[in-house]
């Protein structure tokens, strides 16, 4: 399989060659289908299998960047990962003008109100300090289309589940992604409430 044949945009084509991909890794070859037709999806996969560009990519596609508005939300179990998340986003959104923004504890709180009020289209941040913008009503969720879990053992083996929770209830209708190493029974039973007929994927 090649990016081509996935139908995918062109401005993003042209930012996944720029970044300097060729074609997808297993995991993207056999999930950017799925998930960009709206599926729900649980992708089994470690970190260093392409997740992280899987999420920015499908993610990528699906935005109207007309729409300055959040429509996709990423939770990570760390400030790292978030931030990773968040330059990849950039990157490969880059001919299409992404605005994305991560939401992590121990930053300024003022620099994520200001940054969220100038209007972004992805979010990727830690479960705490994401619903803490939602509940100050500065992290709107009501253009929220698609919201991922990532590293999803990660996060419940951090003590994030109720904040998860607290997420979620926020975002009823959303398509979910959850991509997790491992899928013990809190993160299946996390999938069984949130996501609805998932696909599931292994690499
Ligand atoms: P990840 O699992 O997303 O952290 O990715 C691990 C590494 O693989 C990162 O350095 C990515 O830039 C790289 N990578 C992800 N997808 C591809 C791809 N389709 N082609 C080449 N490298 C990739």
């Amino acid at each position: 399989t090649t990016f081509e044949t996935m139908g995918l945009r062109e401005e993003l084509m042209r930012g996944i060659y720029a970044y300097g991909f060729e074609k997808p890794s297993a995991i993207q070859q056999r999930a950017i289908v799925p998930i960009i037709s709206g599926r729900d999806v649980i992708a089994q996969a470690q970190s260093g299998t392409g997740k992280t560009s899987l999420i920015a990519l499908t993610l990528c596609q699906q935005l109207d960047t007309s729409l300055r508005e959040i429509q996709s939300l990423i939770l990570s179990p760390t400030r790292e990962l978030a931030g990773q998340t968040e330059k990849i986003i950039l990157a490969l959104g880059d001919f299409m003008n992404v605005q994305a923004h991560a939401c992590v504890g121990g930053k300024s709180l003022g620099e994520d109100i200001r940054k969220l009020e100038h209007g972004v289209h992805v979010v990727s941040g830690t479960p705490g300090r994401v619903f803490d913008m939602i509940k100050r009503r500065s992290l709107r969720t009501r253009h929220i289309k698609a919201m991922v879990l990532d590293e999803a053992d990660e996060m419940l083996s951090k003590g994030f589940k109720e904040q998860i929770y607290d997420v979620y209830r926020y975002l009823p209708e959303t398509q979910v992604v959850l991509v997790s190493a491992t899928l013990p029974h809190e993160v299946l039973e996390m999938s069984q409430k949130f996501m609805t007929d998932p696909v599931r994927v292994l690499v």
